[in-house]
């Protein structure tokens, strides 16, 4: 049997007529048909040479056939590896060059910009779902699954990029099925269930969280291309639930449209990849009545913590360990007393097989008794709760003293005509680093009331030697803060 295949296809196999897929202006999609569509693509991708274990990179727009061509790779037995749109030419080359994969699937426009980075064939599918990889589909589905084990590698998906260069994260067909099965329990999603998808398809969220657990439950869709907050409006009365990133609410918030009756029939909103601020939660209760529900997760481990469905969903926490995934706080090779700041740990079905084609890295960070070192953060309370307060990588050090950035950041959030905030710290000829604020007002910023409250609430130590005002914090297409862009544009401000 095929590990992964043989859940995702679940319900393909038991209702093949339920609709996967609603899209607006555009064709309906059951279950049945979807599968169909992978099937053909697996069978394409065998006679362009794929054999098990090969990678498909894949770098194209959201659709339909896009989810088929995921499904249709693992079908065949092959490692699925999707990669950021924006990734210009020179990244792609050095992805490419990295992850050797067999098959690359871009997008009809760039093909003759792509196809010459690599010895790998270059087929081509574009957001309309045309192109030489759909040309050379046979005619009906019925493909045999490709026997696959626990253990073999499902996916490589590459990390953000938020700290350094991003790292391939090898998946299996377990970590997948077992972070899916849970979440879906976790989070009771049925096949009643009207899922609204508007999230990027090459990163964790939107394939393995919300594509997953919809395929794992029988769920349908919306199906967006990206991220709109007139079709996700449009959308809510006839949904049940949402995933997101804090941008989403927080963009959604922004429209006078957004109120209790259209959010009446949705049963839960979730948020994740980047903290939401308390705010935001704050907000979001107000007005739709719904208490968002946060987790934690990442490219290596999937999900690895979420606040309850049932129980109180505390905001500014991540909730829980996951059933099956075990959670310690680590400082200097030992647990942290509870309540105490140190780095999250996790051991798990969920957690990655390692780093693809970076041994060193892979022992540093995943330890032989299956504890990987996540580099977040964190403290836990006597409740379990898990409150994430940075990453180890943006801790600040100055003059000996550990500055947490998450400490002085909420400080300056809840200041009035602030929107949000980033602390940061840069070299400074006195103290190894200097804190510096980065802060986005409403209207005309006053520094002042800013400083003075600092000097009230923090150690002198702690508090920002200047503070910096920006229309906007920048950030990735997954709502990540960029601090080390931060960092790299006021390396010189004391120095
Ligand atoms: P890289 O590892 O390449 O530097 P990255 O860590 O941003 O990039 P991802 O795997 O996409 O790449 O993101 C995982 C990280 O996102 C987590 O380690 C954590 O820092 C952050 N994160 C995810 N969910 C939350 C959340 N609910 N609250 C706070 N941080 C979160
Ligand atoms: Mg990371």
């Amino acid at each position: 049997a095929n590990h992964l295949c043989s859940l995702l296809a679940r319900h393909a196999v038991l209702t093949p007529d339920h609709l996967f897929a609603r899209r607006p202006d555009l064709a309906e999609i059951s279950y049945g048909a979807l599968f169909e569509g992978a099937e053909r693509i697996a069978s394409a991708l065998v006679a362009h040479g794929l054999t098990p274990g090969d990678r498909v990179a894949v770098q194209v727009d959201k659709s339909i056939e896009a989810i088929e061509l995921y499904i249709g790779t693992v079908l065949a037995g092959g490692i699925f590896l999707p990669l950021n749109t924006a990734y210009t030419a020179a990244e792609l080359s050095y992805f490419l060059g990295d992850a050797t994969p067999r098959i690359v699937i871009c997008s009809p426009a760039r093909e003759a910009e792509i196809a010459p980075l690599s010895p790998a064939t270059c087929l081509t599918l574009g957001a309309d779902g045309t192109g030489s990889l759909i040309d050379a589909l046979p005619a009906t589905g019925g493909f045999e699954a490709v026997p696959r084990e626990a253990d073999d590698l499902a996916a490589i998906l590459y990390t953000s990029g938020t700290t350094g260069r991003s790292k391939g994260a090898m998946l299996s067909h377990a970590n997948l099925a077992s972070n899916s099965e849970t979440l879906r329990e976790y989070w009771r999603f049925t096949r009643d269930d009207v899922l609204i998808h508007a999230l990027p398809i090459f990163h964790t969220h939107g394939l393995f969280v919300a594509t997953n657990v919809a395929l794992f439950s029988g769920a349908s869709t919306v199906f967006l291309p990206k991220f709109d907050p007139d079709a996700i409006l449009d959308a809510m009365p006839g949904a049940t639930s949402m995933m997101g990133v804090p941008t989403f609410y927080t963009r959604l918030l922004d429209d006078p449209r957004l109120d209790r009756d259209r959010a009446a029939n949705m049963r839960l909103f979730i948020s994740g990849s980047a903290p939401m601020l308390v705010d935001t939660h704050e907000k979001w209760l107000d007005r739709t009545g719904h208490q968002v529900l946060e987790r934690y997760g990442m490219t290596e481990t999937n999900m690895s913590t979420s606040n309850p469905y049932d129980g109180e969903r505390r905001m500014g926490t991540v909730g829980f360990p996951l059933p099956g995934v075990e959670l310690r706080i680590m400082a200097e090779g030992k647990e942290v007393p509870q309540g105490e700041i140190g780095v999250i740990e996790v051991r798990g079905p969920n957690v990655f097989q390692g780093y693809w084609q970076m041994p060193e890295k892979t022992a540093e960070e995943l330890k032989e008794d299956g504890w990987f070192i996540t580099g977040d953060l964190a403290m836990q309370d006597a409740e379990g709760y898990v409150t994430i307060v940075g990453r180890d990588k943006d801790l600040i050090i100055s003059g000996g003293f550990n500055i947490y950035p998450k400490e002085i950041e909420s400080l300056i959030d809840d200041l009035p005509g602030v929107v949000e905030s980033a602390v940061i710290g840069v070299p400074h000829p006195d103290f190894g680093e200097g804190v510096l604020a980065v802060i986005v007002a409403e209207g005309t910023p006053d520094p002042e009331p800013i400083r003075a409250a600092l000097a009230e609430g923090l150690a002198k130590f702690k508090q920002p030697k200047e503070l910096i005002f920006l229309d906007e914090l920048p950030r990735n297409t997954m709502g990540k803060v960029q601090k080390k862009a931060l960092r790299d544009q006021y390396s010189k401000q004391f120095t």
